[in-house]
């Protein structure tokens, strides 16, 4: 894992030290020595992770900790305070200015290369819902700006998993002041059962009837790997000289740690940045997932749009072209489709297109694409398909419009009957794009119309038309 950090401290031994360790793991390391450079290097130099000192002449950790988190551009990148001071209150505070962890000097390795790795992990992943929420924005379709630390933590769901109920009654009195929504587990099975049921927002795990800590990691590793619970942040339970135990949980994807006995700040603020955390991400990925349905989709029949179908042919095409498989399109166009309008009205025309969508998705396969280019044309893209194959589907398509009429909700008919002409091409394994592609099928497509309608033509014999009653050669 390659990542580049910026260490912070007014002493150059102390700087120097770090670096030697972080360097020895292959990290890329830059360097500051007081609160101003520290600022500076994380606008320029976009660190993935800072490791900063608390107590600098000047400007102190504290405050340069809670400037990184109030500005947008450096909010995201992950604060780790390293510092002499051991006390609860120092630690709080920290976390209330938006820290994401602490390391005691003298730097314990292990804990150090393990907390650095997995939050290098969770900057990634903030990066990458970054770049895609980047992406959308281009769309014009995203939401206003979200800032992180004004996230809403009220009314959380938290599981809570101890073999003592005492601890979850402690750890649930100390969090009633966010949250009445807290649950109790007390054994492996139980918490796994529960958590896969319900979308908790934090998870936290402390000790399991199986003693010495083992237990609690398989659960968190089980945690990780289920589809169900594998957002939900974890909060481990560790005892306090067992590094082996943490660096572990870590490693396996433990978002962070409280070391016991539990101290209530310290509980309150760690929750409260997973929390925040959780629905951050959340927010970034719903806002992502709906940009995208909007910016690829067709509203009108929840086909892909044309934008979507022309960037699929060309990575289906560049795929075909490596593995040397077969694809073919099918351009379908309805037959006389005006008449509908102009007898029927608009909105019988769009519930038209919508039936007909539907008839063409029960046609294909899950892997063939469906795409709406605009008024009523269509595109199928079907990958690994024999030239026969190819045939018989568009065949099929054809008739599941001819022989069954349309229902549509107006009073005076309520039932169309309605045509589609199809043109096939088969896309020629080397020089094919997807314009040379489109082309093809549209010039079989015109020739189906010239032909009469209602009817199959294809490019992969000059000779091939298929229509009522003739679906073999001609
Ligand atoms: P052909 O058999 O030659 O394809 O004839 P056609 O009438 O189907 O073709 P033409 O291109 O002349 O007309 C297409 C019609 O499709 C015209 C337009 O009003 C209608 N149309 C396009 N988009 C929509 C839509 O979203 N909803 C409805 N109801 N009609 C649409
Ligand atoms: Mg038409
Ligand atoms: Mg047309």
């Amino acid at each position: 894992m390659s990542a580049r950090i910026l260490v912070v401290d007014d002493l150059l031994p102390n700087v120097k030290l770090l670096e030697a360790k972080l360097t020895n793991e292959y990290f890329n390391v830059i360097t500051a020595f007081n609160g101003q450079e520290a600022l500076e290097a994380a606008l320029n130099q976009s660190p993935d992770i800072i490791l900063l000192d608390i107590m600098m002449p000047g400007m102190d950790g504290y405050e340069v900790c809670s400037r990184l988190k109030s500005d947008q551009k450096t909010a995201h990148i992950p604060v780790v305070m390293v510092t002499a001071l051991n006390e609860v209150s120092d630690r709080v505070r920290g976390l209330e200015v938006g820290a994401d962890d602490f390391l005691t000097k003298p730097v314990n390795d292990v804990a150090l290369i393990a907390r650095v790795k997995s939050l290098i992990r969770l900057k990634m992943t903030m990066d990458e819902w970054l770049r895609r929420e980047e992406t959308c924005d281009q769309f014009g379709v995203m939401d206003a700006d979200m800032h992180f630390l004004e996230m809403d933590i009220s009314n959380a769901s938290i599981l809570t998993i101890d073999k003592r109920d005492v601890v979850s009654m402690k750890i649930k009195e100390i969090l009633s002041c966010d949250t009445d929504r807290t649950l109790p587990a007390n054994t492996h099975e139980e918490a796994l059962a529960v958590a896969c049921k319900n979308n908790f927002d934090l998870i936290i795990v402390g000790d399991l009837p199986e003693t010495d800590g083992r237990d609690s990691l398989r659960l968190c590793s089980m945690l990780r790997s289920e589809e169900a619970t594998r957002q939900v942040p974890i909060l481990l339970l560790v005892d306090e000289d067992d590094v082996q135990l943490l660096a572990k949980g870590l490693e396996i994807g433990v978002n962070d740690y409280l070391v016991k006995p539990i101290e209530r700040n310290e509980l309150l603020a760690r929750t409260r940045t997973q929390i925040r955390r959780k629905r951050f991400q959340d927010r970034l990925r719903e806002n992502y997932e709906r940009s995208l349905s909007l910016a690829l989709t067709d509203s009108l029949t929840g086909l892909y749009n044309r934008r979507y179908a022309n960037a699929h042919i060309g990575t289906t095409l560049d795929r075909s072209q490596k593995d040397g498989r077969p694809i073919a399109l099918l351009m379908i166009d309805i037959d006389h489709f005006k008449q509908v309008n102009d007898n029927y009205g608009h909105a019988a025309g769009d519930e038209v297109l919508q039936e007909l969508s539907r008839r063409i998705i029960h046609c294909v396969r899950s892997f063939d694409m469906v795409a709406r280019l605009g008024g009523e044309e269509f595109i199928v893209v079907l990958p690994d398909a024999p030239s026969q194959i190819v045939l018989s589907v568009a065949e099929r398509l054809r008739s599941a419009m001819a022989d069954e009429p349309f229902k549509i909700s107006d009073a005076t008919t309520s039932e169309l009957s309605i045509t589609i002409s199809i043109g096939a091409a088969m896309a020629n394994l080397g020089d094919e794009t997807p314009e040379s592609l489109l082309k093809r099928a549209d010039e079989s497509l015109y020739r189906a119309k010239d032909s009469g309608r209602n009817i199959v033509v294809s490019d992969l014999d000059r000779n091939f038309k298929a229509g009522p009653g003739d679906s073999a050669w001609l």
